[in-house]
């Protein structure tokens, strides 16, 4: 899915580290859930207590794993690690729980893709800090009771719908994470720009978090190799023309959108004369889940005005056909 796909590549892991904002003050966006967020750490850290669980859910890239860091480094303790595949076993969470600190954080990354046996384990290890594991094998088997350090789990998850109702009511605190806006993600190019040592405008930071689709994974990426465009064509300044000369090169659309939701759009268009088609439909002619086209591709789609959900199906808008160079039919009306 190239360079706006929002989902990480392995080789910007160590980059993304250190372009990650370490306490809430610099954590840009998302107002409402920073500000519960503070309200209730500063409460917990009073009590003494570990923060109730917390869900954040949302799109890939817009700074899940960044709070939970965050979360942890305000709480003044540590952060374990891990993600709902790699859990296979009930064993593997088990190991991991019971060397929890006092008031750590586990963090759960896609934790909808738990197994049902794993997530059996994770109940009683939210609600009263103990495990029950099984020992021993047939009739001399028996359970016995573990109990844990108080910890918080945050789990993330792009799909929030996926997960199963005991588990949903095990977080007190849950968060949507919102696409950010352009002087949001302009705010954060800057603040990233600053910590690679490179010199931008403030227009070139529009430039950049305009074509980033409300995503800061995508805009500190697209930051990179327009600094190399910079580097070679402009003494290494990043102004706005540099900024559109480079992302132009980059074929990166002028809104962010990338090759799935072009696709999609195309779809749409080409295949059904701009709609209305119903969600099953679309998903087997790009030959993807409907669940992505709903919860991952769909919601940036409606946000900027190019489709909407219609009782009837997905229709394209006139800002769709116009983007793509196409007139909009007329239909007819009478
Ligand atoms: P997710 O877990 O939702 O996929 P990440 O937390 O890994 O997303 O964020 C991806 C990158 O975007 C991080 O490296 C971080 O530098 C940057 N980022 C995310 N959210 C913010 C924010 N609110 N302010 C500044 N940078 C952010």
């Amino acid at each position: 899915r190239g360079i706006i796909n929002p989902e990480p590549n392995e080789r910007e892991e160590s980059l993304e580290r250190a372009l990650r904002p370490r306490l809430l003050a610099d954590y840009t966006g998302q107002d409402k859930v920073c500000e519960q967020l503070h309200i209730f750490i500063e409460a917990a850290k009073k009590r003494q207590e570990p923060l109730d669980h917390v869900l954040l859910f949302g799109p890939p890239g817009l700074g899940k794993t960044t709070l939970a860091h965050i979360i942890a480094n305000e709480m003044g303790s540590q952060m374990r690690q891990t993600s709902g595949p790699v859990l296979e076993k009930p064993g593997d969470l088990a190991a991991l729980l019971t060397n929890l600190q006092p008031n750590d954080v586990l963090f759960i990354d896609e934790i909808h893709r738990l197994s049902p046996v794993v997530e059996e384990i994770l109940y009683p290890a939210l609600e009263d800090f103990q495990i029950d594991i099984m020992i021993g094998e047939g009739p001399a088997a028996r359970s016995i009771k573990i109990d844990l350090q108080p910890f918080t789990l945050v789990g993330a998850t792009t799909r929030a719908g996926m997960l199963t109702n005991p588990l949903r009511d095990r977080f007190g605190i849950s968060a949507r994470l919102e696409f950010y806006t352009t002087d949001h993600l302009a705010k954060i190019v800057t603040r990233s720009a600053n910590l690679l040592n490179c010199t931008i405008t403030s227009e070139g930071a529009i430039e950049i978090a305009r074509r980033s689709r409300g995503t800061p994974r995508i805009a500190n990426r697209l930051l990179r190799r327009v600094r190399d465009y910079a580097e070679v064509k402009n003494n290494g300044v990043i102004s706005d023309t540099c900024a559109a000369a480079a992302l132009s090169m980059l074929e990166v659309d002028p809104l962010g959108l990338d090759l799935m939701d072009r696709k999609l759009l195309e779809t749409i268009l080409h295949k059904f004369d701009g709609g209305p088609v119903g969600l099953d439909n679309l998903a087997a002619a790009i030959g993807e889940e409907s669940d992505t086209i709903e919860e991952v591709i769909e919601p940036y789609l409606i946000q900027h005005g190019f489709i909407q959900r219609t009782p009837r199906g997905r229709i394209a808008t006139i800002h769709a056909w116009t983007h793509f160079g196409l007139t909009p039919p007329r239909k007819d009306t009478t």
